[in-house]
């Protein structure tokens, strides 16, 4: 189903509800920058953010979800496993110190932020064992190409619920994202407006023009006709305002397969070489 509007939301394979759109946080620092962020996107809308422990700003997301006043239910907070704390223990205490940071009692998504080999199948063991306890929502992934859903598939007990991977018109990932659609995994993008340097697409600029639209609304609509989860960073109010106003214009079929069509595998991040 196509988002409609800001609070429309996706069903995940367990059943919760995760809003297609979401707030990144990464590179905001961890004092007014990330909060004030926080506090604008939720006051706009948003209910969806993405943080991470490698983002060192779990505490500054944690006061601007306070700040807000808007009922923790209500809210969808993901955070995610570095990789210097992954293994079963590690990932426990690591777990911990992210709800101490957010300061709340559960977190609606936890990822493993990449796949480290020889690492990662037993921090899915810890994150399965959370979320038996109810201490996470729903469980999922990040970097994670086939070979690694693959083998985690081996001893995983609960399929992920999401892979958070890069994701843009000019990396589509078409057999991963076919993989997670088969196995009910839902696909999230991040770097979705390529770091800001959406604008260099040609094709994604003449778009906008036709559609009195921006680069990074026109490549956020795609994203949401093609049933991908969408989490821009931005700090800047005008833009965090921008990136949501993606749900008053359609993309024809034709227009969708010209983005879709793009893609030359440029990536900003190297999951299988990290
Ligand atoms: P994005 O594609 O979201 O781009 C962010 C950049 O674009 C910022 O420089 C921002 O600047 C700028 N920007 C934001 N909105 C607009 C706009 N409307 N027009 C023009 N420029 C704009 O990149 P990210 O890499 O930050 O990805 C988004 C989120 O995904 C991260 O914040 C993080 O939460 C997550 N992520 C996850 C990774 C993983 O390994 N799991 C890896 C990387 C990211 P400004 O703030 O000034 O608006």
């Amino acid at each position: 189903m196509i988002a409609k509007n800001i609070s429309d939301r996706v069903e995940l394979n367990n059943g919760v509800l995760m809003p297609w759109i979401g707030l990144g946080v990464w590179a905001m620092d961890n004092g007014k920058e990330v909060v004030e962020s926080v506090k604008y996107a939720l006051n706009i809308g948003y209910r969806s953010i993405d943080t991470a422990s490698l983002y060192a700003n779990e505490k500054g997301v944690g006061i601007g979800l306070k700040e807000s006043c808007i009922k923790r239910e209500d809210l969808f907070i993901t955070s995610k496993v570095w990789n210097s704390e992954q293994g079963y223990k590690s990932t426990l205490k690591a777990f911990d110190r992210s709800l101490k940071k957010i300061n709340t009692d559960y977190l609606d998504l936890y990822l493993i932020h990449w796949p480290v080999e020889g690492k990662y199948k037993e921090t899915w063991k810890a994150l399965e064992k959370l979320y038996e306890e109810k201490l996470i929502r729903a469980i999922g992934v990040s970097n994670f190409m086939i070979d690694h859903l693959e083998d985690l598939f081996t001893t995983a007990n609960v399929v992920p619920a999401v892979n958070q991977i890069e994701f843009h018109p000019y990396l589509t990932h078409k057999e991963l994202v076919k993989y997670c659609e088969k196995h009910l995994i839902q696909v999230e993008a991040y770097s979705p407006i390529m770091q800001g340097k959406i604008g260099n697409v040609k094709e994604i600029v003449e778009l906008g023009k036709k559609y009195n639209k921006s680069p990074a609304q026109i490549v956020l609509r795609w994203d949401m006709q093609n049933e991908i989860i969408a989490i821009p960073k931005s700090s800047n109010p005008i833009r965090i305002k921008e990136n949501s106003e993606i749900f008053d214009f359609e993309l024809t079929d034709s227009e969708m397969n010209l983005i879709n069509s793009i893609d030359i595998n440029s990536k900003f991040g190297d999951p299988e070489n990290s």
